[in-house]
């Protein structure tokens, strides 16, 4: 993000984030990606899902190169997840199963974020407090394992941490 649009209007920081998301919709649609995403999942058949923190300033396919559309997201309010709960743990377990029906094995990213210039920029769902995200992260990864194993053949859970300055 160009620093000068952080001191801009908030009329025009919104119109920069419309645009932006209207650039990832024109790309996501675009043939071109599409057939890239194709051969992505061809060429690596392990199936990736990533539980997020809804705030938006973790962009999987940026971080990790992929093609738009590869990672499979789980948005909540500072990537705060229970599997207990009875719609998030069905939903979650039939996309696994789904994948590992078709012969996929499943890498779960269990994400978190924090700013290593200023602690206020960390993640608002923890008080920007990175080791509490990390924790929950790590609490998320335990039931993950719980569910699935802890021999991680099949599925395996990565907390991965983002730091936000530099999509680190
Ligand atoms: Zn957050």
């Amino acid at each position: 993000m160009p620093t000068a649009i952080h001191s801009a209007p908030i009329d025009q920081r919104i119109e920069w984030l419309m645009e932006l998301s209207r650039t990832h919709s024109a790309l996501y649609c675009d043939p071109e990606n599409s057939l890239a995403r194709q051969r992505y999942l061809a060429e690596h058949p392990t199936r990736i899902i990533a539980l997020k923190c809804m705030d938006g300033r973790i962009h999987l396919p940026y971080a990790t190169k992929t093609p738009l559309g590869i990672v499979s997201p789980f948005r909540n309010l500072g990537g705060i997840f229970d599997l207990g709960w009875p719609y998030m743990g069905d939903l979650l377990e039939s996309q696994v199963m789904e994948a590992i029906q078709q012969g996929h094995r499943v890498l779960i990213i269990i994400t978190y974020h924090f700013s290593k210039g200023d602690r206020s920029r960390g993640c608002a769902g923890f008080n920007c407090d990175k080791d509490a995200a990390m924790a929950h992260a790590h609490q998320i990864r335990e039931q993950v394992e719980a569910i699935f194993g802890h021999g991680h053949k099949t599925v395996y859970p990565l907390v991965c941490g983002f730091e936000t300055d530099e999509d680190a």
